[in-house]
């Protein structure tokens, strides 16, 4: 049995998938347990749907994205429709109410213009939190 260290140099990082503030999906990307700072965080990248955020992976960061990374983002996805409801604060309007200038509306500082709020964006606020 050859003792290579392909699995290990071939993907050195891991990702972890959940949602921006806009309930996009997001990626984030982790060094592997063989670097300097095994864990750490250093980039991310989001995008509206599962196929955009594979293909900016497999652009940005030259990793293809696995079988399995596409189901959970898939997953993801879907329960990120299920749960989209209209946004409270703005009434569905995407502008900010507390907005000083009608002239130059502000965007909805809850759902940032989407007029719509998911679980996504319920969940990120509570990891920042
Ligand atoms: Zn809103």
């Amino acid at each position: 049995m050859p003792t290579t260290q392909a699995s290990t140099t071939t993907f050195p990082d891991h990702r972890i998938f959940g949602f921006d503030s806009r309930g996009q999906l997001r990626a984030n990307l982790h060094n592997g347990p063989d670097s300097h700072a095994p864990g750490a965080l250093y980039s991310w990248t989001c995008a509206p749907t599962s196929g955009q955020l594979a293909d900016k992976l497999a652009a940005f960061w030259e990793q293809e994205i696995s079988a399995e990374e596409f189901e959970v983002l898939e997953q993801l996805e879907a329960a990120n429709a299920e749960f989209e409801l209209d946004c409270d604060e703005c009434a569905a309007t995407g502008v900010d109410p507390g907005g000083l200038s009608e002239h130059e509306p502000e965007e909805c500082r809850v759902c940032h213009g989407a007029k719509r709020v998911g679980f996504a964006t319920i969940y990120a606020a509570r990891v920042a939190a």
